[in-house]
């Protein structure tokens, strides 16, 4: 199934993620994924799939936001940029040229993580209170640009 090789790379982009900022472990409240109507990914279907994945592990709870990307292509005759129809196998409409340059719509990749890092209960660092009230308001709620690249390539 399509969807359950997706997330398991989601999966493998986010524990990445979750080892950069070892050894502290992000609580993730919420992915926002990006998702090409041009990658045969059934939106629900990944959200099903994601949630029933992760419910034994660090990321249970998390919520999938999937966020879906139009397929937009460009004619490589005359340059125009148009939405190609599958109805009419995908060809441009000005110069009926098969789609050759797609610009969007094969987007998977995670757009950013909301997550915040539980309270350390490290009795040295509480000691200042300067440090501790910096620490409170850093942990309030953190978006992270996630850097991970296009988790799979999209056949
Ligand atoms: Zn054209």
């Amino acid at each position: 199934m399509h969807e359950v090789d997706m997330t398991k790379c989601l999966l493998l982009s986010l524990q990445e993620w979750k080892l950069q900022h070892a050894p502290r472990i992000p609580v993730v409240k919420v992915v926002h994924l990006q998702v090409g109507d041009f990658t045969c990914v059934e939106p629900d279907a990944l959200r099903f799939t994601y949630a029933a994945a992760v419910q034994t592990t660090w990321l249970a709870g998390s919520e999938l936001r999937i966020e879906p990307i139009p397929l937009q292509a460009r004619c490589v005759v005359c340059q125009a940029t148009y939405t190609p129809n599958p109805q009419q196998a995908y060809q441009s409409p000005c110069c009926n040229h098969p789609m050759e340059e797609i610009l969007s719509g094969r987007e998977l990749k995670i757009r950013s993580i909301d997550y915040v890092f539980p309270e350390a209960a490290d009795p040295a660092q509480v000691a200042s209170g300067g440090e501790a009230s910096q620490r409170l308001s850093a942990s309030h709620r953190q978006q992270a640009e996630a850097i991970a690249p296009e988790p799979c390539p999209v056949a």
